[in-house]
């Protein structure tokens, strides 16, 4: 079976070929195009690289298009992509302006090139369906809530791979099991004693921390939208309520323009003014550069606040688990996040976590009672693997 993951940005489009024949998972090709101005055409271009390559005999090889759909109104989980579901995902537009549009507007190109291969959508917020309501709410009235300002909670396909593969790595199947199953069973696959609890700090260009216990979210520092949480590369992060009118008053700007700057002008880039990849930031603190050495401590305060937070929730974790770009190449980073918690039972092995890069690895001390690890993330795969189950409970 060869399902296909296509990523969508307003102008990018890339995407990964697998295949699951004979029980196995084989990535069959990779590939992408940046500056997309003609998008019909990208999709074409795409189609006859995987031609060429062998990798697909035609449409008919194909078994479904999955897609990283990110939020949509009243519906998550993984599911058809039908027009029913686009329309509401368009009804979320404002909820994520960056990412819906561009992601609709996509997918209905895949339609018309493909109209008889099943699409299929794995929403960014089905990890956290079965978080407790208490961690998801935000202290609005009732009329807010209802039009959707609550937590929703994103990067799903990848604090789910973490949830699983962690599980793995500590010798719980079961737990492993219960994450395999968790869109199709609803979190009802039992699980034995101890509970596993474990955080995932997701830290890339957008960067996230979840708290999973038993293999479900109690919850994840993104909250109504992608522009909460840890400061991301270009983007704010979490943000007082008050900030925005009091900017737009005060700087005498219009709304569209604070919330460019915020999105665009903040974060990381924002803080230290050098530039938005944390590898250039961190040659600039290294010579001294003193705004550089404040982006990055914000950075690490913000992701130990939010470690802090589900390591109180959940009453202890047996393991915190880095992923993403900085998480899986930074050890400077994680050194700083893991720094002085010997008391809490943290405690890196310094030469093992310089020594990892981009790859499966404990790299606690033997002393730490709570694991750390690397685990690099694989988005994709999990937005491969649930469009395979979905296709096969359909079937049934
Ligand atoms: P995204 O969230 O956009 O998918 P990534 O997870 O790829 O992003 O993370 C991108 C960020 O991770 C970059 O901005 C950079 O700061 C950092 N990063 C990526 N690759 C490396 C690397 N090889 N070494 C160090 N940092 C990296």
């Amino acid at each position: 079976m060869k399902i296909l993951v296509a990523n969508i940005g307003s102008t990018s489009l890339k995407w990964r070929l697998f295949d699951f024949a004979n029980g196995g998972e084989r990535l069959l090709h990779k590939g992408g195009f940046e500056r997309v101005a003609d998008y019909p055409k990208a999709i074409e271009d795409c189609l006859a690289q995987l031609r060429d390559a062998g990798a697909l005999a035609g449409e008919s090889d194909l078994a479904a298009v999955g897609f990283k759909t990110v939020i949509a109104k009243g519906v998550t989980g993984c599911v058809f992509l039908d027009e029913r579901v686009l329309a509401a995902m368009e009804a979320y537009n404002g909820i994520a302006p960056a990412h819906n549009p561009p992601y609709v507007t996509g997918i209905r190109l895949f339609r018309e090139r493909l109209p008889r291969v099943p699409l299929v959508g794995l929403f960014e917020t089905a990890f956290y369906q079965f978080a407790p309501e208490a961690m998801m709410r935000y202290a609005v009235p009732p009329s807010w809530h209802e039009i959707g300002v609550r937590r929703w909670g994103f990067h799903g396909a990848s604090h789910k791979y973490i949830a699983e593969r962690s599980a793995e790595l500590l010798g719980r199947p079961d737990v492993a099991e219960r994450v395999r199953r968790l869109y199709v069973e609803r979190g009802r696959t039992p699980v034995n004693d101890p509970p596993l609890r474990v955080i995932s700090c997701h830290l890339g260009g957008s960067s996230s921390v979840s708290g999973i216990r038993n293999g479900i979210a109690i919850g994840n520092s993104l909250g109504m939208s992608p522009q909460s949480g840890l400061p991301h590369n270009n983007r704010v992060g979490d943000l007082d309520a008050e900030a925005i009118p009091y900017a737009v008053r005060t700087l005498g700007i219009t709304l569209e323009e604070a919330q460019r700057q915020l999105s665009k002008e903040a974060g990381l880039k924002g803080l230290s003014g050098v530039s938005n990849d944390i590898r250039d930031i961190l040659e600039a603190a290294r010579q001294g550069n003193a705004n550089a050495q404040l982006a990055l401590d914000v950075f690490v305060a913000s992701a130990r606040h939010w470690i802090g937070a589900y390591l109180f929730e959940m009453g202890g974790a047996d393991a915190i688990v880095f992923t993403a770009g900085i998480g899986e190449n930074q050890s400077e980073i994680r050194a700083a996040i893991c720094a002085g918690l010997q008391g809490l039972g943290i405690e890196l092995d310094a030469a093992l976590n310089e020594a990892t890069r981009r790859t499966e690895a404990f790299i606690s001390s033997a002393a730490s009672r709570i694991k750390l690890m690397v685990i690099p993330t694989n988005e994709e795969l999990v937005v491969a693997r649930e469009t395979k189950r979905l296709l096969e409970t359909t079937k049934n």
